[in-house]
């Protein structure tokens, strides 16, 4: 099997610590995953608007860069308040994270920032300049970040959303800025901050739309695409295959692999085994077969990418985009574990399991 570096890796699912370490392990060995980002998503957003918080995301991505060592990168996220009055000392804090955040391990930051519901809930963009130190300082030291913006572009049609979607309350209304909004958000902040090292998630959502992926890759220096499936976008490029060949082809070190890994629970093995090859399995039919598939019920056929262009989207164009490696600071990651389990009423499911587990393995 050929070997893959996992540029988009969480763990959001109610599994505990101490499991998804061996887990992340046995998913890691089946699908020829060599090392990986962890990538931290502390807050989410439903369609209720109500913000929630997941309080150990850092830490726990952080810890898993630290277990699984070599080839393994952590990237942060910025812990919002719940309330945004002091929009200065917020836009100082957004800073001061990052430095922390990079100078004790962490390669780099993960936005979800622009999530369609984290956008309505929190009504600013991802251009306000309560972001602009952080950005800043990002583009100044060239550290990463990988950014999940808007989402697939059926989802503000309820005729054309896939019932997922639906049913994850993941259609949007006039309530919600529009796709068109949110990159255009997303190529200000470009326009500002034009040297900024910065991955779009799953193609930007970008796969229907030529005009903007060509201006994501082509009008900015240090920009790259994460493949991560999303909403079946591989389809669309298989609509002008001629076209997007050409793309990956012209921009041979901009894009690399991704699959939104998870540590799923393995209480089932068929169903545990189904899940988290779903789209690694994807990604692998598409790009190094000719022959006919199908994926959730779409049928599609492979596209057989030469091996050399895959190589550079399987291991190498992630390793451009992320710095040297940095050392995990563990002292960090006990002051941190401590802290946070001084913490009351923590949203995260096993928080104070995880956080025994951790200062346990820590300590050992
Ligand atoms: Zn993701």
């Amino acid at each position: 099997m050929e070997k893959v570096f996992d540029a988009h890796i969480h763990h959001l699912l109610k599994v505990p610590m101490n499991r998804a370490v061996g887990i992340l392990q046995r998913e890691f060995e089946q699908t020829g995953t060599e090392g990986g980002c962890f990538l931290s998503v502390p807050h989410e957003a439903g369609p209720d608007g109500i913000v929630h918080t997941e309080h150990l995301q850092n830490l726990k991505m952080l810890f898993f860069k630290h277990v699984f060592g070599e080839n393994h990168y952590a990237f942060a996220g910025l812990m919002h308040p719940s309330d945004y009055t002091d929009r200065k000392a917020i836009k100082k804090d957004f800073l001061r994270q990052a430095e922390e955040y990079l100078s004790v391990g962490f390669d780099g930051i993960k936005m979800l920032e622009g999530y369609p519901s984290l956008l309505k809930a929190r009504g600013f963009g991802l251009d306000d300049e309560i972001f602009d130190d952080f950005y800043a300082f990002m583009e100044k030291n060239g550290h990463p970040i990988i950014i999940h913006f808007a989402n697939p572009a059926e989802n503000w049609d309820r005729e054309k959303a896939s019932p997922h979607a639906i049913m994850a309350g993941r259609v949007y209304d006039g309530t919600y800025p529009t796709k068109d909004e949110i990159s255009a958000e997303v190529f200000r902040v470009l326009d500002k901050f034009p040297r900024l090292r910065l991955a779009a998630a799953h193609f930007g959502f970008f796969m229907g739309e030529k005009q903007n992926a060509e201006r994501f890759l082509g009008a900015y220096p240090n920009t790259y695409f994460d493949i991560t499936p999303g909403g079946e976008q591989f389809f669309k490029m298989l609509e002008d295959w001629e076209y997007w060949h050409g793309f990956l082809l012209r921009y041979r070190n901009r894009i690399f692999y991704g699959t939104d890994f998870y540590a799923f629970s393995d209480a089932d093995e068929e169903t545990w085994k189904t899940l988290f090859l779903r789209r690694p399995r994807l990604i692998r039919q598409f790009f190094e077969t000719d022959t006919e598939h199908d994926y959730m019920g779409n049928p599609f056929r492979g596209v057989a990418l030469e091996k050399p262009l895959r190589d550079r989207i399987y291991r190498e164009n992630a390793k451009h985009f992320l710095n040297p490696r940095t050392p995990v600071d563990k002292a960090y990651l006990v002051r941190e574990a401590e802290r946070l389990t001084l913490v009351p009423n923590k949203e995260s499911p096993f928080a104070d399991e995880d956080l025994a587990f951790i200062l346990d393995t820590l300590k050992a």
